[in-house]
């Protein structure tokens, strides 16, 4: 039978030849993850249900991120809970203080994630792994807790929607421009419980960083997964990083896909989603002006070192608006140390920004820049809904690092301009 990626990962695990969609299955884990918010509760659950040992200790990853380093005695509870699990588990991949980046940084940067896998991690930006071509996927708590314990989850298997990429993007249009306009064009439930599987020319030409944030976001459109193919981009990023052996899959040339979307990355502009939905997306050029009092580079979604260059870029010779804070996050020290070697930290504090520890800090209203009442963020996190960076009224502009940079500088929402040295 003829089997999308996500089909084919999902049938190998289950030591299936072949699944269709819609099948339940059990599948073998080779990696579970979870966080200082979404572990304790796991560990809580497994001390309900007197299950005292993990499957492998060594294929379970828990990262203290979201509210870490921690905010309130809440906070330091909860990764007290974790330290001490992590302790009697022997679970050495235990990620806290310094060693501490944003799990689906992280995780691939680290080497946990290879091609062909299936991992599940207690949040529900988990698919960003999908970029590496493995099968990744968000859960809860209860199911963090079984699959800890027994090293198996249970999955109905989605159909697909292929999105055929081709053309080049151009200056300061990138993976989130991407991105925020296949929602913008299917809606936030436009691939409810479906894998969205990319392919096309362009491939070559998308960066990994831009594919971990283009999978990052494809739960803002209720998809269960996304995956590129495995191809240089991809073996290149792995390089030194994964050793063990890993066993990419293609799709079938008939495999089925509920429908294929065309995407001409020349055609795409720099867009931004306002308020309060990740849907609700336009030019960012038709918001121009608007006034703005903080603007956030960073997360997950993009606080890769190539959207810290992107930053920089704009920054460069120019300052901070008076009425705005601009807040820099670095998704990992890893990414954070490069930053710093290519002299970016530099250059963001000396034009006017804070630069933040890894951490989630402002993206889910945790820390290090939560929102006043009616203040309005433009933001290159992957979440805008009501209250999620803070009070009620204020307002999130999910956008790329690009436009977060060019609006820091102005003071209201703008789009980069290229300059003449084609910068
Ligand atoms: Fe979730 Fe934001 Fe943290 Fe990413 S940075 S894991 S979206 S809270």
């Amino acid at each position: 039978m003829s089997m999308t990626m996500t089909q084919k990962i999902l049938a190998r695990h289950a030591g299936l030849e072949s699944v269709q969609a819609g099948q339940l299955i059990n599948a073998r884990l080779d990696l579970v993850m979870g966080s200082d918010v979404t572990a304790p509760i796991a560990i809580q659950e497994m001390g309900k249900y007197n299950l005292c040992s993990v499957f492998d200790p060594d294929k379970i990853v828990l990262v203290m991120d979201h509210f870490a380093p921690s905010k309130d005695i809440q906070a330091a509870k909860n990764c007290a809970l974790c330290r001490d699990f992590a302790k009697r588990m022997g679970i050495r991949n235990f990620y806290d203080g310094g060693r501490m980046g944003i799990e689906h940084a992280l995780l691939p940067e680290q080497g946990f994630v290879a091609p062909g896998e299936l991992i599940i991690g207690a949040d529900s930006h988990t698919c960003t792994y999908g970029a590496l071509g493995a099968f990744s996927t968000g859960i809860g708590s209860t199911d963090m807790a079984a699959g800890m314990f027994c090293g198996e989850s249970w999955f109905k298997v989605p159909a697909a929607i292929r999105v055929n990429l081709t053309g080049r993007f151009q200056k300061f249009v990138g993976g989130k421009d991407l991105i925020l306009s296949l929602i913008g064009m299917i809606g936030v439930d436009g691939a409810r419980y479906k894998s969205i599987e990319f392919t096309g020319s362009a491939l070559p030409d998308i960066s990994i960083d831009d594919r971990f944030t283009i999978c990052n976001m494809a739960i803002e459109a209720g998809a269960k997964n996304a995956i590129f193919p495995v191809d240089e981009v991809t073996l290149t990023y792995l390089k030194n990083r994964v050793t063990r052996s890993c066993a990419p899959v293609e799709a079938d040339p008939d495999a089925d896909y509920v429908c294929t979307v065309d995407i001409n990355l020349s055609t795409l502009k720099p867009v931004l989603a306002a308020p309060h939905l990740p849907s609700n997306v336009r030019e960012a050029g038709s918001c121009a002006g608007l006034p703005i009092d903080q603007v956030v580079i960073g997360c997950c979604t993009n606080g890769h070192i190539t959207d810290l260059r992107v930053a920089a870029e704009i920054f460069r010779g120019r300052r901070v608006a008076q009425n705005v804070r601009c807040i820099i996050i670095p998704a990992t020290p890893e990414i954070y140390l490069q930053a710093m070697r290519e002299g970016l930290l530099e250059l963001f504090v000396k034009c006017g920004c804070t630069v933040s520890m890894p951490t989630c800090g402002p993206c889910n209203g945790g820390h290090v820049g939560v929102l006043a009442d009616h203040e309005r963020c433009v933001s290159t996190t992957n979440r805008n809904f009501v209250g999620r960076m803070g009070a009620k009224s204020s307002e999130i502009y999910l956008t790329s690092p690009a436009v977060a940079a060019a609006s820091a500088v102005a003071g209201v929402i703008a789009v980069p301009e290229v300059r003449e040295n084609g910068r």
